[in-house]
């Protein structure tokens, strides 16, 4: 059924649709539920399942990495770089572990493929830089524990 437009003079000039239009922005103004934050000062809390900056799991200190490499062959960005070392008291160890947060899609399957729980998708989001090359973290700052999920 078609519905009639109203015609009348006050409906010509908008004037009840613009009058509603400005009581309910005026509500939620002074009435409404706050739905922005004033950012940097107040940080969103992400549910826990958010997967953010990486960083690698220590054991007394140590990585927990075994420079396996399943974590660069499941990486679909191909955004880690490994190259492996030996230590004479342990299996191997990554020399170089670098990961592009820049090409990263945040998939986390490099922390699902891990058989040593090493690398790890932390819950933070903040990761702006000025300049490109500090997208690449390096194993040392990967080393920096940024809390368990
Ligand atoms: S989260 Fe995904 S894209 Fe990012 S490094 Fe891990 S596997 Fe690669
Ligand atoms: S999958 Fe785990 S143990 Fe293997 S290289 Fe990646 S972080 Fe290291």
């Amino acid at each position: 059924m078609l519905v009639k437009p109203k015609t009348g003079l006050l409906n010509k000039f908008y004037f009840f649709e613009i009058t509603t239009g400005l009581w309910i922005t005026m509500k939620n103004f002074f009435f409404g539920k706050k739905v922005t934050i004033q950012y940097p000062e107040e940080k969103r809390n992400y549910s826990k399942r958010f997967r953010g900056l990486h960083y690698i799991k220590t054991v007394n200190g140590v990585e927990n990495c075994t420079a396996c490499m399943l974590c660069p062959t499941v990486c679909p960005a191909e955004c880690i770089h490994i190259e492996a070392g030996e230590r004479p008291d342990k299996e191997k160890y990554p020399v170089i572990f670098d990961i592009d947060i820049l090409r990263c899609c945040y998939c986390g399957f490099c922390e699902e493929a891990c058989p040593k729980d090493a690398i790890k998708l932390s819950t933070i989001y903040e990761m702006a830089e000025h300049h490109r090359e500090k997208g690449v973290y390096t194993k040392a700052s990967l080393l920096v524990q940024r809390g368990e999920k």
